[in-house]
């Protein structure tokens, strides 16, 4: 028998894994509790809206080069779209100002020195302050290592860190934001350019991966939860399902838990996870979004991002846990009056609100806090044929689509190479 390859759950982790590990021959089985592929990461039919969105809208950097080598592998790269160049226009509420950041290609960061290209209010020196994010010391919160005020913090900083890390970037692991920085500023705007799933995260990043897995004959058991995990004093000896629904794990089978922490640790006794989350909202509205900007930066409301998709303008909110209980209807309000001031929408549009949709994502990532990053696991366990992968693995990154991308590719290495 050759040995088989279980992986619980078919988030991006998983399915990044269940890739590697097929394309190298593998026998492969996912099992997912619920009946969709992609978790965090997908899109599904909205009935209020009549049309496919996705549960929020995800950014990739050009500079994102698991994400991108995910999307080669399954055909898909040419789904993930954006500008040429990195260029991000930004909009202030406060002040009514429009501008737009123009990074160079290169590494060498000429921008900061030409006022056209710059945060307005800003000076090339001011920039230099980034400098000690690049490789902060340990344990230590973006609030601690630099100061967070000032037009270069509230115009470029705290938008870029909010994003990526999903807290508000004071509290946040300066470990993680160094990391970010490493990866987007300091890497030039080749690894800046923003790149969006224009038709949707399900067709562009899940559909395909699902497909090329039935080709390599992999299965993707859907509506297949993992109920517990059966121990022996080394090794992890059956998977249970419910219901008598048991599979033995031979001597050479393995067992990758792609699963969210709470998740995990509920299946793996004793498993340190993070603990804490943050929740991200997104804005839905059905509306002609011709002519608009791809993706807009806002700043001074309670709209964070602006992305145009077709027929429909979308809105992201991160570290959003203080909107949970503000009811639906008067947050969509907020939003689309901060989203008609900020764009110029088209002649003619009727008064109100157009169809729309919020959608809450209560945990949508662990909280990237320096107590909880120190809480992530590696890939290997004390159990020999059990590894972990997942966003809040510790991947050296905030939870992310590349984070979880690198979580399974990694679990996938560990197992190879047993
Ligand atoms: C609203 C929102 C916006 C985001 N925006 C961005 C962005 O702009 N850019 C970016 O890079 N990242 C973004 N992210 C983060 C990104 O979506 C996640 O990092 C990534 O999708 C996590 O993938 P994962 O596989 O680690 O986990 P998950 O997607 O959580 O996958 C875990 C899977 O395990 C399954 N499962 C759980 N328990 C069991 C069990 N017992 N048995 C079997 N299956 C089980 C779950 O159903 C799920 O399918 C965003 C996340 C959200 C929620």
């Amino acid at each position: 028998m050759p040995r088989t390859v279980h992986i619980i759950g078919a988030g991006l982790a998983g399915l990044a894994a269940a890739l590697a590990l097929s394309a190298r021959g593998e026998t492969v089985v996912v099992h997912e509790a619920t009946g969709f592929a992609g978790g965090r990461c997908r899109s599904y039919h909205d009935a209020s809206l009549g049309m496919t969105i996705d549960n929020g809208n995800h950014l990739v950097l050009s500079g994102n080069h698991s994400a991108l080598d995910y999307l080669r592998g399954i055909g898909a790269a040419d789904r993930l779209i954006g500008p040429r160049r990195a260029e991000f226009k930004f909009f202030d509420l406060a002040s009514r100002e429009g501008w737009t950041l123009r990074f160079d290609d290169g590494r060498l960061p000429f921008w900061i020195f030409d006022p056209r290209r710059r945060v307005p209010g800003t000076r090339g020196l001011d920039y230099l302050a980034l400098g000690r994010l690049l490789w902060p010391p340990p344990g230590k919160t973006v609030g601690e290592v630099i100061g967070c005020d000032g037009a270069l913090y509230r115009r470029l900083v705290e938008p870029l860190l909010l994003a990526a890390l999903n807290i508000d970037p004071p509290q946040g692991s300066a470990k993680l934001a160094g990391a970010v920085i490493r990866q987007t500023l300091l890497a030039g705007g080749r690894a800046c350019r923003p790149l969006i799933a224009r038709d949707g995260l399900g067709p562009t990043l899940i559909e395909p991966a699902l497909a090329c897995l039935q080709r390599r004959g992999a299965q993707v058991r859907l509506d297949h939860q993992l109920r517990a995990i059966r121990f022996g004093p080394e090794r992890a000896d059956a998977l249970d399902f419910g219901g008598g629904d048991t599979v033995l794990l031979g001597d050479d089978d393995t067992v990758i838990v792609a699963v969210p922490p709470y998740a995990a640790a509920s299946l793996v006794a004793g498993l340190q996870v993070p603990t804490e989350f943050r929740a991200i909202v997104n804005a839905h509205f059905r509306v002609d979004s011709s002519g608009q900007p791809s993706i807009l930066g806002v700043l001074n409301g309670t709209v964070e991002w602006i992305f145009a998709f077709p027929g429909r303008l979308s809105v992201t909110i991160s570290a959003a846990d203080r909107l949970l209980d503000i009811p639906r209807e008067d947050l969509a309000k907020t939003i689309w009056a901060e989203v008609s001031t900020a764009l110029t929408l088209p002649a003619g549009l009727p008064p109100g609100l157009p169809p729309w949709q919020i959608v809450r994502e209560r945990r949508a990532t662990f909280a990237a806090t320096p107590e909880q990053d120190a809480k992530r696991p590696g890939a290997e366990t004390a159990w020999r044929n059990l590894v972990l992968a997942g966003d809040w693995t510790n991947t050296g990154l905030p939870a992310t689509i590349e984070g979880a991308i690198r979580s399974g590719n990694r679990a996938a290495d560990v197992i190879a190479h047993r």
